[in-house]
């Protein structure tokens, strides 16, 4: 939590659950990343935290955005970004979205399969395009893979058809998968994509952009690598791969520019045993998975949890939610454990929890609100 965050929190004691963010850190962020990849340029990925305190602030740094739909194109523009400096990153559009941003003046577009292609052909001519690749996503806490991309075969096919339909063949992507935790899944990613790039030099189409997509992770439980074993991995294959004719390079980060600038503070709603002998506490918090706290599914993100009484006597925990859904549990087999002195009434912290959060609350379910949000 940055002093900011802490100071805030301390001195006004806003009502729970909320979001606190301090828009300095994504200042710092976007800046170290920008420093571990120099060659690089920043896309970030607009669905992570859409907040217009953030794409503000974006711009004034010079980033670029990824953007999923044409409401996140719109969030972009009337945050001062220029249609250049928006591509459209989701393979799956809307007709109408394609038509309103290209009317925008967006001209970069990402697909995955034939269908979407004549759609872009249509509807936004003469566009670059650029076809995403799948590729492991092991390593990752928060998979993508299954949903997303082609393989290399279809994706040359594809490539070539596009010049053919009066596109522009611009370049590849890939994702490998939300909080990465393996620098390595990045180096397997740009030599797949660096030998279709020579395949299709050779069948007359010279590619000129490589995307890397996002996945660099944040530290929350548990530790992580830091920026820089992914930069030095990353630059290391695009050299092997490329040589000294190294293409464009795009990323897309979301995760690591807005989550360690965000904390969640919510309140303790009760402490319980389900039954007199469990060991187990079940702690119920007012903040839960429809809260925004979706990416506790299959406990993929475990988020650190503070309490005024750490340091005391601990035990084992469940943590849960709010509402009257069963699945609305966080954690039940993580090895989470919190003080004894825990109890209703106790505020508490979610750190890291910039990203992804604001935007996956549901509306009203069970009459909750949906989750405040203060930018410092
Ligand atoms: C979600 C997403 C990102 C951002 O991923 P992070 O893991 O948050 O960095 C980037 N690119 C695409 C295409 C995405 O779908």
């Amino acid at each position: 939590m940055t002093p900011k965050v802490a100071r805030f929190l301390s001195e006004q004691q806003p009502a729970t659950p909320c979001l606190v963010f301090d828009v300095d850190r994504v200042a710092e962020n976007f800046r170290t990343l920008r420093a571990a990849l120099p060659l690089a340029r920043i896309y970030y990925a607009v669905k992570a935290n859409p907040a217009p305190q953030v794409l503000e602030r974006l711009v004034t740094l010079g980033s670029r955005f990824d953007a999923a739909s044409a409401e996140e194109i719109d969030a972009c523009l009337a945050a001062g970004a220029t249609p250049a400096a928006i591509s459209y990153g989701n393979t799956i559009k809307k007709v109408s979205a394609i038509a309103r941003a290209h009317q925008a003046g967006v001209s970069l577009f990402a697909f995955d399969s034939i269908e979407e292609l004549e759609k872009l052909a249509r509807h936004a001519p003469g566009s670059r395009v650029y076809c995403r690749i799948m590729v492991e996503n092991a390593g990752a806490d928060w998979p993508l893979s299954r949903k997303f991309g082609t393989d290399v075969a279809t994706a040359r096919a594809l490539m070539l058809r596009a010049g053919e339909l009066g596109l522009d063949p611009y370049g590849l992507s890939f994702h490998v998968g939300s909080q990465q935790t393996d620098p390595a899944s990045y180096q397997l990613a740009i030599g797949k994509v660096a030998m279709l790039f020579t395949d299709l030099r050779d069948a007359g189409v010279k590619l000129r952009m490589v995307n890397l997509g996002g996945g660099f992770p944040v530290r929350y439980r548990d530790e992580v690598p830091g920026i820089d074993a992914f930069a030095d991995a990353i630059m290391g294959a695009m050299t092997r791969a490329f040589g000294n004719d190294l293409p464009e390079t795009l990323v897309e980060p979301g995760r690591f520019i807005v989550g360690d600038a965000g904390v969640v503070s919510a309140e303790v709603v009760l402490v319980s045993r389900r039954t007199q002998d469990d060991p187990v506490r079940w702690v119920y918090l007012d903040i839960g998975r429809f809260g925004g706290l979706a990416e506790t599914e299959g406990e993929a993100i475990r988020y650190r949890i503070t309490t005024p009484h750490d340091g005391g006597a601990n035990g084992p925990v469940a943590v849960a939610g709010p509402t009257c859904d069963g699945a609305d549990v966080l954690y039940q087999r993580s090895n989470y454990r919190l003080p004894l002195a825990l109890g209703c009434g106790d505020r508490v912290e979610l750190h890291a929890t910039g990203a992804y959060v604001t935007t996956y609350a549901s509306q009203r379910f069970n009459g909750f609100a949906p989750l405040a949000e203060y930018y410092l």
